[in-house]
């Protein structure tokens, strides 16, 4: 690493780290494609790499960048988003407690309650912007692991980081955090007490919605980090070297891309809030939203790319605005370069907590009043 200590995380991704190629000095590190390596003579592996399910020297630089930004000991790379979570909850115990927050990625809670039921955990849903329900839900001595997603989707509800470390650890329990939303660039959740840090690294980090990647980074290197890296090796949830590469090529231009996300997001929160086919705008940087406070404590710079809006006419007044976009591509997923957008209610089916003229704006890094006039034009046709 020769980007200096101490340098911020524009400069630390920019660079990714200012690592040279030793073998040719080239600025850009090479994609390594062995699945397997050579034995010394003696049958000893003089380079200390076996196979590529436990590791692939493409995800060294990857990892290093982003265990240096979120001020984390090492990161792992995953196949998903949904592999780096599954590999923390898998790394518990049958028994063990989990509290988990009723607001958060859809697919995961859906895995929680039935996958992650049947095999034995006990799983305890809460409303995690309430810290006081956390520290209700908490068993001290059997609660394993608290996990958070903030800001949430779709609601973009937040959690105090700080508070909920407290507790957890307070009870003997891990604080995992999905800051997929946040990214490093607003919120480093270790330097707020959290143990895990969790990214579907499909979105933000990547950021070009070409990739699907997830990626874990610890405080720690202890008993339950070694413990996750036999789930990744044991469920072979590892990341293909060419993803890897393009997601360190990805990270180099995520300061960037999520500054200018965020602007934009704030910039058409404010407006959307004085538009009359707009019943409610969601987003943690109003002042008037209720994690504004919170937020602003844990988010430096920005507060990320992700809004909703409510729309006049329900569920038909949604669709009908998602049908009029033109620029924003009605598509899911999130945290890419272009702007998408997203009826939730329809996609998560019975239990969301999307409200049924919610739509879901994942904003892009175009021009901010290119996207306000196109906003403007589709929620025109429900004023
Ligand atoms: N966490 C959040 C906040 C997400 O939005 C997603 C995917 O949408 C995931 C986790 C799962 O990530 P992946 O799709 O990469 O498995």
């Amino acid at each position: 690493m020769t980007t200096p200590p101490g340098s911020k995380p524009a400069t630390i991704l920019a660079q990714a780290l200012g690592t040279i190629d030793p073998v040719y000095g080239a600025v850009v590190p090479p994609i390594h494609l062995a699945t397997t390596y050579e034995r010394g003579a003696d049958g000893s592996y003089p380079l200390g790499r076996v196979y590529a399910r436990d590791q692939n020297p493409t995800f060294d630089l990857a990892e290093d960048v982003l265990a240096n930004v979120e001020k984390g000991e090492a990161a792992m790379l995953f196949a998903s988003g949904m592999a780096a979570a599954t590999a923390v909850f898998l790394a518990l115990k049958p028994g063990d407690h989990v509290v988990a927050p009723k607001v958060m990625y859809w697919a995961l809670r859906n895995w929680l309650m039935n996958t992650a039921t049947a095999w034995g955990l006990e799983i305890e849903l809460v409303d995690a912007d309430d810290v006081d329900a956390i520290a209700r839900a908490v068993r001290p001595g059997r609660t394993k692991l608290v996990w958070l997603e903030t800001p949430a989707n779709p609601t973009w509800v937040v959690t105090d980081i700080a508070a909920a470390a407290e507790i957890a650890h307070g009870a003997g329990a891990r604080l995992a955090v999905d800051s997929t939303v946040a990214t490093p660039v607003f919120t480093r959740p270790i330097e707020h007490g959290a143990d895990i840090v969790m990214h579907s690294a499909t979105k933000y980090l990547n950021g070009h919605s070409d990739v699907i990647a997830g990626a874990l980074v610890t405080a720690r290197k202890d008993d339950f980090w070694t413990r996750i890296r036999a789930n990744r090796s044991g469920i072979g949830a590892i990341l293909g070297p060419m993803e890897a590469s393009l997601l360190l090529r990805g990270m180099r231009t995520l300061h960037l891309r999520v500054m200018q996300a965020s602007n934009s997001a704030l910039a058409i929160a404010e407006w959307a809030q004085t538009h009359a086919g707009c019943v409610g705008v969601l987003y943690p940087g109003l002042r008037n939203s209720p994690g504004h406070h919170v937020a602003s404590k844990q988010m430096q710079g920005g507060f990320g790319g992700m809004l909703s809006i409510r729309t006049r006419g329900g569920q038909p007044g949604a669709m009908q605005v998602a049908a009029a976009l033109r620029i924003f591509k009605r598509a899911t997923s999130l945290g890419g370069i272009e702007s998408l957008v997203e009826h939730r209610a329809s996609i998560e089916g019975a239990g969301t907590p999307a409200p049924p003229d919610l739509l879901r704006l994942s904003v892009g890094i175009e021009d901010t009043g290119d996207l306000i006039a196109d906003l403007d034009q589709a929620l025109n046709t429900v004023r």
